[in-house]
């Protein structure tokens, strides 16, 4: 069995934006704690928003990385297992169980054990949709897949169009794509935006070439086609599906960790075990999840702290999200789940401001597209605190 380096060590699972950030800022705090990272990826570091922005970007998944694992390693004096699939936690035993590159397994003691294991994309489930194989991008390797399909043009169905589908649109037609997006909410982005500004995006999208099947859903797939609930036939040489993520939860469920919809932290990042904390898209926080990169970076910094020996309780103000559609510039800052209140938009065309507003008067949330989305720093600073 190998031991992490010292009875204390700190063992984070997953090299994405959460398990780095976490790592940087834990080593700017404690130069000496032994640092390992276990990720089942090549252990890149990488900006996961990218994906959705690339071609627009003019970055292919080999520009997209910023630094190797080796680089990574050296930078932050922490040992990195690339290609090394976490199989089991063993609490008893305070280890974990990897399984190398060759399928041969190991088990690697820690101190405290960080899950930064992200989510799965959710699988659009249909008749035929294994044989269409439809595509999901939700790392590097899976962008890298996706790029090399997509060959030099063609016509590709996206199935989804929230927040990382209405991104893909955009990037993919601004790079000479045929986009079609079926989704069943009426409008693009149907659970962030009121309608006015949700009909402003399909319109933006619309105009920039995308051809959008609102209110509908594909209810079969056949060779290279998509049957819509409504009968409409749509033709297409690749399919990419963007309906949400699911966080990671069953190892943590397995070794008998609290988890509901992710895995369930206190404002300390604690799971149900003392010694294992979460943080990124993997963890519930009390403020649900939050599968973002600004809330994901303020966990990295407060559990940062509590393992370098100060014990610090995560603090979240209103975080807005950029949306990354050029067509039409978007922030939104959604009122938390299941809050009363109604839409207030204000503007006209593009530019418009759109409040959250609840029954006593208060804004609780906004969206805000094209000019206006210079406004979300300090309309943020009205909103309240998520944690
Ligand atoms: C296309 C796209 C665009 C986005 N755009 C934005 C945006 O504009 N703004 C924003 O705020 N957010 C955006 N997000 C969300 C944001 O990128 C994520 O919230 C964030 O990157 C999640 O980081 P993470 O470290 O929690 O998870 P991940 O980056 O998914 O990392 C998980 C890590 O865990 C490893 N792992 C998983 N299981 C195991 C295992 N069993 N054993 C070992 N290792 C394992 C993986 O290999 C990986 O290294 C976007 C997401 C996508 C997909």
């Amino acid at each position: 069995m190998e031991t992490a380096a010292t009875q204390n060590g700190v063992v984070i699972l997953g090299s994405g934006l959460g398990g780095y950030t976490l790592a940087r800022e834990l080593r700017k705090l404690d130069a000496n704690v032994a640092i390992t990272i276990v990720t089942a990826d090549g252990g890149e570091s990488y900006s996961k928003p990218m994906l959705s922005a690339a071609f627009a970007q003019g970055k292919d998944p080999t520009t997209l990385v910023q630094k190797s694992a080796g680089q990574m390693a050296a930078d932050l004096s922490a040992t990195i297992l690339v290609r090394h699939r976490v199989a089991a936690i063993r609490r008893d035993a305070k280890a974990v169980v990897l399984r190398r590159p060759d399928g041969g397994e190991v088990e690697l003691g820690y101190g405290r054990l960080v899950l930064a294991i992200g989510a799965d994309p959710r699988a659009y489930t249909v008749e035929g949709s294994e044989a269409a194989r439809i595509r999901t991008v939700n790392d590097l390797d899976d962008y890298a897949d996706w790029r090399a399909a997509l060959g030099a043009g063609g016509r590709v169905l996206l199935v989804g169009a929230g927040l990382i589908g209405s991104e893909f649109a955009n990037d993919l037609v601004g790079a000479g794509y045929g986009i079609t997006v079926v989704d069943p909410a009426p409008w693009p982005l149907g659970r962030l935006l009121p309608q006015a500004l949700g009909e402003e995006m399909a319109r933006a999208l619309g105009a920039a070439g995308v051809t959008f099947h609102l209110g509908r859903s594909v209810a079969r797939f056949s060779a290279g086609r998509a049957v819509l609930d409504d009968g409409t036939e749509l033709a297409f040489d690749l399919a990419l599906s963007a309906i949400g993520l699911v966080p990671r939860i069953r190892l943590a469920a397995e070794a008998g960790l609290k988890v509901e919809r992710g895995i369930v932290v206190d404002r300390t990042l604690r799971t149900s075990d003392p010694a294992i904390f979460a943080i990124g898209d993997c963890a519930e926080t009390p403020a649900g999840p939050l599968p973002f990169v600004l809330p994901l970076m303020a966990e990295a910094k407060t559990l940062a702290a509590t393992l370098a020996g100060t014990e610090t309780e995560l603090k979240l103000p209103a975080l807005p999200v950029v949306v990354k559609t050029p067509a039409l510039p978007m922030a939104v800052c959604p009122p938390p789940p299941g809050a009363a209140g109604e839409w207030v938009v204000e503007g006209e065309g593009r530019d418009r401001k759109a409040l959250f507003v609840s029954p006593g008067g208060k804004a609780l949330g906004f969206a805000l597209s094209g000019t206006r989305v210079n406004e979300r720093q300090s309309l943020a600073k009205e909103m309240p605190d998520l944690l």
